[in-house]
């Protein structure tokens, strides 16, 4: 990209402008922007990030429900993982080629949470790795976060035909591992990919955009709620507004 236009943009980024979509998976900075800031200078996601909002929603974690599944015995996330790619727990079990539970640091302080596997997680077992995945290491990177630095997971570990969205069953049969998952790692912040993830967490049938500008409670760990990558390589307008939710969200790590 020629420099002017590399200034421009950077100049739309500090003032909060909407044209920082440059392309599918530049998310929303170019990475090599970063190298104009001053040595001193806070990073590029904190410039113009917006305010931390209030709180929205607060849920306990279902500790009976976790309970009754036997998972409590599970103490690290490989046995979970185990646990998962041994059982078929709902109708889409048995035609998966991998489950995916999920992968990254087990002591990470960043869970990312998506909505369930597509075709190219169900074929290498691996969360987010398809094109959905590549612009979500792009947000991460602008963040200043690699994907080994969180953990990432899904609602329901095992692909739904056609990517259909998973159906309250397969939600339901599927959660005791998220809980256990989370239980297990106690992350400081949960970033929900879309609005499966925060219904599903955050226990209530509400759209997105009711999530979104909120700081809601699973326990006592911050979860933000924000568009799933998907949605953004479908509509590149919702990079900005997302970009302000990972930002709320890298502030509350910081904290
Ligand atoms: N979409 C999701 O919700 N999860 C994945 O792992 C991949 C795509």
């Amino acid at each position: 990209m020629a420099d002017a236009r590399r200034r421009y943009l950077r100049q739309q980024i500090e003032l909060g402008g909407p044209e920082v979509v440059i392309s599918r998976m530049s998310f929303p900075v170019p990475a090599e922007a970063g190298r104009a800031v001053k040595v001193n200078a806070r990073p590029h996601w904190q410039q113009g990030a917006p305010p931390i909002p209030g709180d929205g929603l607060t849920v306990e974690p279902p500790t009976a429900l976790i309970d009754t599944e036997g998972l409590v015995t599970l103490t690290t996330l490989d046995d979970v993982a185990a646990r998962i790619r041994g059982t078929f727990c709902c109708g889409l079990c048995p035609a998966r080629k991998h489950a995916v539970p999920g992968e990254g640091d087990p002591r990470a302080r960043l869970v990312l949470v998506g909505e369930g596997p597509g075709a190219t997680e169900d074929e290498t077992g691996r969360p987010f790795v398809g094109a959905a995945g590549q612009l979500l290491d792009a947000i991460l990177g602008a963040i200043g976060l690699d994907r080994k630095d969180v953990f990432i997971t899904n609602v329901v570990k095992c692909r739904p035909p056609q990517n259909r969205k998973p159906l309250p069953d397969e939600i339901a049969s599927c959660m005791p591992y998220l809980h256990r998952q989370l239980e297990i790692i106690k992350p400081k912040v949960i970033l929900a990919l879309g609005g499966t993830a925060a219904e599903a967490l955050l226990q209530k049938k509400q759209s997105l955009g009711q999530f979104r500008g909120k700081v809601h409670h699973y326990g006592d760990i911050p979860v933000v709620a924000t568009y799933h990558p998907a949605a953004l390589l479908r509509n590149p307008n919702w990079k900005k507004p997302a970009w302000d939710d990972v930002r709320i969200a890298r502030q509350l790590l910081e904290q």
